[in-house]
């Protein structure tokens, strides 16, 4: 018996897939999101330099534009989502006024007083990330329809990175990235594709300045435009933001998680049993979540 995964592994391999919009058609390099989150680790402990952080970067977005290019026409407000479930602009700090892009570099670590995002807050006056008001955890939503770059669930108190757990997603329609910080909870894995609406995680305290108490309990929102040589370059979205649909209700992904790629589940299956499995999955994979197994 051929296992689901193995065929989906092959189906996305072998970019057998009649509709290229389906969403699983990665077909780019499976290591990006190891190479994406690596950089990440990199810049951050500064055993990359800046100019070797930037080729990389650019490398991998290629990658990533090659497996979803960008469509002609980028879109702005259109379709977007609030990043935080139930909540809408009027809780962006600052009233929008808090993006400062002056000095802000990516691939340096040292360079610091920027703040290229928006901070959007939730009413939690003790610190415990509930929402006062409405008595729960808030959860973060994807803003628009993309992939999980990478993602970090296990920050610790202990650590002076100021990100705390957070969420890269390359948008589709946007051809740019969106970092999500400081969550108390991520749901999400590298690989993932997530849809305006997806639960990415909750809002939280975690990042070096986010746990302080002076902080407020917030989610930072960063969206990162793609220039023509795909260097990252910010943009100020409170504009979108303005215009985001409240979902009061996050949605689960409807997919799961990537799968890892093996040796083993990239062996060839004959023909006829690959015909039958690809007519059975093209039924399936729209209807269905498919269930994953890790290997
Ligand atoms: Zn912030």
């Amino acid at each position: 018996m051929i296992s689901l995964n193995f065929v989906f592994t092959l189906f996305t391999v072998l970019g057998l897939n009649s509709d290229q919009s389906l969403p699983l058609s990665t077909h780019g390099d499976p290591d990006v999101f190891f190479r994406f989150k690596n950089l990440l680790v990199s810049i951050r402990e500064q055993t990359l330099e800046p100019e070797a952080a930037r080729e990389e970067f650019k490398s991998i977005m290629r990658e990533v534009r090659q497996a979803y290019p960008a469509p002609a026409e980028l879109k702005g407000s259109e379709g977007i989502v609030f990043p935080l479930a139930g909540s809408n602009y009027t809780a962006v700090g600052g009233g929008g006024t808090g993006y400062r892009d002056v000095g802000f570099d990516l691939f340096d670590h040292t360079v610091s007083g920027s703040h290229p995002a928006h901070d959007i807050f939730i009413l939690d006056r003790n610190y415990d990330c509930v929402d006062d008001r409405k008595n729960k955890y808030i959860d973060i939503v994807s803003v628009g329809n993309g992939i999980v770059l990478a993602t970090e669930k296990n920050w610790q108190d202990t650590s002076s990175y100021r990100g705390g757990n957070y969420v890269w997603v390359y948008d589709f329609e946007r051809g740019g990235l969106w970092y999500y910080a400081h969550h108390r909870k991520v749901v999400v894995e590298p690989g993932q594709i997530v849809a305006p609406g997806d639960k990415l995680g909750e809002v939280g305290r975690t990042g070096f300045n986010a746990i302080n108490k002076r902080s407020d309990t917030h989610l930072h929102l960063m969206f990162l435009a793609l220039e023509e040589d795909l260097l990252p370059c910010p943009v100020n979205h409170f504009a979108w933001l303005k215009q985001a649909k409240t979902v009061e209700l996050s949605s689960s992904p409807q997919y799961g998680p990537r799968i890892k790629w093996t040796a083993n589940s990239l062996k060839k299956p004959s023909t006829r049993l690959l015909k039958s499995r690809f007519t059975t999955m093209t039924i399936n994979y729209k209807k269905k979540k498919p269930s994953y197994r890790k290997v």
